[in-house]
């Protein structure tokens, strides 16, 4: 079976205040391929499993501890020395990831570090469809390894002009279970933060936002629709996303009196990796039950499993 690829950015957008005072969200749809019957056929096998509780159990059960060896490239315009302080850094990114996908049974070990002398910023990778990321994917890629790319941001996260501010940051982006590289993108800025790194991990991995709604419909609160819509996940609860952050009370963690058309009441799981969410009082991210059975099921698929050792 092929995997076709989608591919998902963790984009930040800060309030883009305009005179009028409107705040603009970008939801961040899936920005290349987005034909929902080919990422549907994508997301079948695992789905079917997630739907079969005994067999799911029995996997689980059965699936054993992964190691995922990583290559970390950095990707500087200069020439750049790798010192035993950029190196600790690096494993110091990679025990806190561990940390978060202790219950995937998933271990990154850092294998090589490595500079890569270009002037190419993260910005510029994501431009036309993410054209040029799939040639420097090609060209910089290795094929046995899942590598980490690290790379600066131009200098301006903000255009101004005379009546408005809009600013925005890419954190990271990943394919969600594609064949087409082997890689995730980091900024130099957010490689420090270890949600956005275990938020791209989960992409790399199958998952998606817990807001999606664009690929697969929104998520209408049904349990019998929660593994064909929105995040495909029946233990994340529906997330209408960060354009409605104004009903959190980030004092109680919650989201309070903001329903959809029917009257559903929203309840998002705000210290999820997979969110957009601030963290509500340094309340510690996870991942819930579902999400690491989906990536455990993940790295069984052949395009995964060969990255292990
Ligand atoms: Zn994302």
């Amino acid at each position: 079976m092929k995997y076709f690829p989608l591919i998902l950015t963790l984009l930040f957008l800060f309030p883009a205040l305009n005179s009028i005072g409107q705040v603009h969200e970008d939801k961040n749809w899936c920005q290349l391929n987005c034909n929902p019957s080919i990422i549907k056929e994508n997301a079948q096998v695992i789905t079917e499993i997630m739907r079969d509780d005994s067999l799911r159990q029995l996997l689980d059960s059965r699936i054993e501890t992964k190691v995922f060896p990583i290559r970390f490239v950095l990707v500087k315009e200069q020439s750049f020395n790798l010192t035993d302080s950029v190196r600790h850094e690096l494993d110091t990114v990679l025990s806190q990831l561990n940390e978060a996908f202790k219950g995937v049974g998933f271990v990154f070990e850092r294998t090589r570090t490595e500079v890569l002398e270009s002037a190419i910023k993260l910005e510029e990778l994501s431009q036309n469809r993410f054209e040029l990321y799939d040639k420097f994917s090609a060209a910089h890629d290795q094929d046995d390894i899942l590598t980490v790319f690290i790379l600066d941001h131009k200098n301006d996260f903000c255009t101004v002009t005379d009546n408005s501010i809009s600013c925005s940051r890419i954190g990271g982006f990943s394919y969600v279970l594609s064949s087409l590289n082997n890689n995730i993108v980091m900024s130099e800025f957010d490689i420090k933060d270890p949600k956005i790194v275990a938020h791209e991990f989960g992409h790399f991995f199958g998952l998606y936002h817990t807001f999606e709604e664009r690929l697969f419909g929104k998520d209408n609160f049904n349990e019998s629709d929660c593994l064909t819509t929105g995040d495909r996940i029946c233990d994340t609860s529906p997330d209408p996303g960060t354009a409605f952050e104004l009903y959190i009370n980030y004092a109680t963690c919650e989201m309070i009196g903001f329903k959809d058309e029917n009257g559903n009441e929203y309840k998002p799981i705000l210290e999820n990796y997979m969110s957009y969410y601030k963290p509500c009082y340094l309340k510690k991210y996870s991942f819930t039950k579902d999400q690491e059975m989906v990536m455990k099921l993940a790295g069984e698929l052949p395009i995964r499993k060969r990255l292990s050792k």
